[in-house]
């Protein structure tokens, strides 16, 4: 079986709390490589993401991989939180540029996630393994898919290790992707990110804000389905299995699961993995 990661948001309620340790308990069987947590881009979650690390440490006794955007951020900021990190024995962070919160005006002292990348490895060496994100689908602000794979590689060349994708139902684009950044002259893992389906109304919702496309034929059987829950689930895990399975055969290095603090979604998928 291929390395596996799973990625959670922070916790800010005991009832989310309690979640995420049910959670937790039950993926950190799979032995996965690394659990993640994300970071509010523009502070909303500047305790709750180190906090989260720690637990996942000291309650589980995982290594926990922190996400870290620059908007909004000052390096004073950026830098205190690096800090915080090492002390919690962390060596691999996720960097990225976050989005603003709607109504938030300040940008911040770094602007894109090349920037933040040779921020750590300026402060920190080659401490961090700095994970980034990469867009098989493109990214929604990009010029367009050129200049969006050169933003790619300008985040490696700035020091970054490794990528996860955002995620996708695409298995053709993923492919596309790997394909043209190794023509660029990229070598890194691209890991794709897998977001199983529990809800298709979320999904769309979600999907729409962050550019990936939810195949038209995938919409149609959905839709098909209608009230019959327990048939959506099965149809759901049954099409993002096949996506991995496509995803392994054709040479993917790893598989990152966006959790959103479940344990069932994922796993359901990775049992039909076998
Ligand atoms: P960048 O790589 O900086 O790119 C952002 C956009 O700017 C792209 O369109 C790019 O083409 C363009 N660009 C880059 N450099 C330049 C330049 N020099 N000039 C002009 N244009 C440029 N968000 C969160 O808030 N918290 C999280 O924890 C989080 N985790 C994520 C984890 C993964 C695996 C992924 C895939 C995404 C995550 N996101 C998270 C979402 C991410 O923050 C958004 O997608 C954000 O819009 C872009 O971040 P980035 O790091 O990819 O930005």
């Amino acid at each position: 079986m291929l390395p596996i990661s799973f990625e959670f948001y922070p916790p800010k309620t005991d009832e989310q709390r309690t979640q995420f340790d049910r959670t937790v308990r039950k993926l950190k069987g799979l032995a996965p490589q690394f659990m993640s947590v994300t970071f509010g881009a523009g502070g909303s979650t500047l305790s709750q993401t180190p906090e989260t690390v720690q637990r996942l440490r000291d309650t589980h006794g995982m290594a926990g991989v922190p996400h870290l955007t620059c908007v909004g951020g000052s390096r004073e900021e950026i830098r205190t939180l690096l800090g915080q990190y090492r002390t919690l024995g962390c060596d691999r962070i996720v960097a990225l540029r976050g989005d603003l919160p709607s109504g938030m005006a300040r940008s911040g002292d770094l602007r894109y996630a090349n920037e933040l990348v040779a921020f750590i490895r300026a402060e920190h060496g080659g401490h961090f393994h700095i994970e980034v994100a990469a867009y098989p689908e493109t990214h929604p602000q990009a010029e367009d898919a050129l200049a969006d794979l050169r933003r790619f590689k300008a985040k490696l060349d700035a020091g970054a290790n490794s990528a996860i994708t955002q995620y996708f139902y695409n298995a053709d684009a993923y492919f596309r992707f790997v394909d043209d950044a190794r023509a660029l002259g990229v070598d890194a893992p691209i890991v794709p990110g897998i977001m199983p389906i529990t809800n298709f109304t979320q999904l769309r919702r979600f999907s729409e804000g962050c550019g990936a496309e939810i195949p038209r034929w995938v919409q149609q059987r959905a839709r098909a389905f209608g009230d019959d829950a327990e048939a959506l689930r099965e149809f759901a895990a049954d099409v993002v299995a096949g996506l991995c399975q496509r995803l392994i055969a054709g040479g993917a290095p790893a598989l990152h699961f966006y959790t959103l603090n479940l344990a069932k979604p994922a796993l359901t998928v990775l049992q039909r993995l076998g």
